[in-house]
């Protein structure tokens, strides 16, 4: 715990963090914006995953493609892109017990929607840990890692980054976070070789959120 000894704020991207990746449910999301794009453009869903991995390249998501070039409504797509069940995603009871030992401010900064993050947190049990949430809406659906949301959410909810730490399974995400002086932890998962992301930006490392928590507060 020594080395986040300093750290007051913490920030927790919400997919494939708070939940596991193993889940599948960042999968359905994929599945839900491919049909909506290709029914919007009225193509075929592997058309329409060749124009999701363009946008995704060019503008950071599907949204913002969607968004610039075709002018669309957000809501509506983020809606459809969400509207599925969530009840068997497992709750951790790890992740449930050790949050309260993060002693400070708790934060979600999410490229999803709040109403996602609301149900999902919910449906997880650990709702109550977080003091705030800071979806995509919140940042006029500028997605990370763009600079623009990081100083959104520092200014919105009056942290100082140096003493803020970020966790997510993104290690791009965590770029702009070290820029600006906080301290990350990157969540590689079952599947990504930690070895092959060792990025300046990358401070610590665990497989995932309740590795961490387990290894980290144990040693307080
Ligand atoms: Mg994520």
């Amino acid at each position: 715990m020594d080395k986040f000894k300093h750290i007051d704020t913490w920030v927790f991207d919400l997919d494939n963090t708070l939940y596991d990746a193993e889940t599948g449910v960042f999968v359905k999301v994929g599945a839900q914006m491919t049909n909506f794009v290709a029914d919007l453009l009225k193509v075929s869903p592997e058309e329409a995953n060749i124009i999701r991995k363009e946008y995704w390249k060019k503008y950071g998501t599907t949204l913002r493609g969607l968004m610039l070039e075709h002018k669309i409504e957000p809501y509506r797509f983020l809606e459809h892109a969400h509207d599925f069940d969530i009840s068997d995603v497992p709750q951790c009871a790890v992740t449930q017990e050790y949050l309260q030992h993060l002693v400070g401010k708790k934060i979600i900064f999410t490229n999803a929607p709040r109403e996602f993050a609301e149900r999902m947190t919910k449906h997880l049990g650990i709702r109550d840990h977080f003091d705030h949430i800071f979806a995509i809406e919140d940042a006029n659906f500028i997605p990370k890692p763009d600079l623009i949301p990081y100083r959104a959410v520092i200014e919105k909810f009056d942290f100082d980054p140096r003493r803020a730490c970020m966790f997510e399974d993104m290690e791009i995400n965590l770029k702009t976070a070290a820029d600006l002086g906080m301290t990350t932890v990157w969540f590689h998962g079952q599947h990504q070789d930690p070895h092959e992301h060792d990025h300046p930006h990358v401070h610590h490392k665990a497989e995932k959120l309740s590795d961490w928590l387990r290894h980290t507060i144990r040693k307080k």
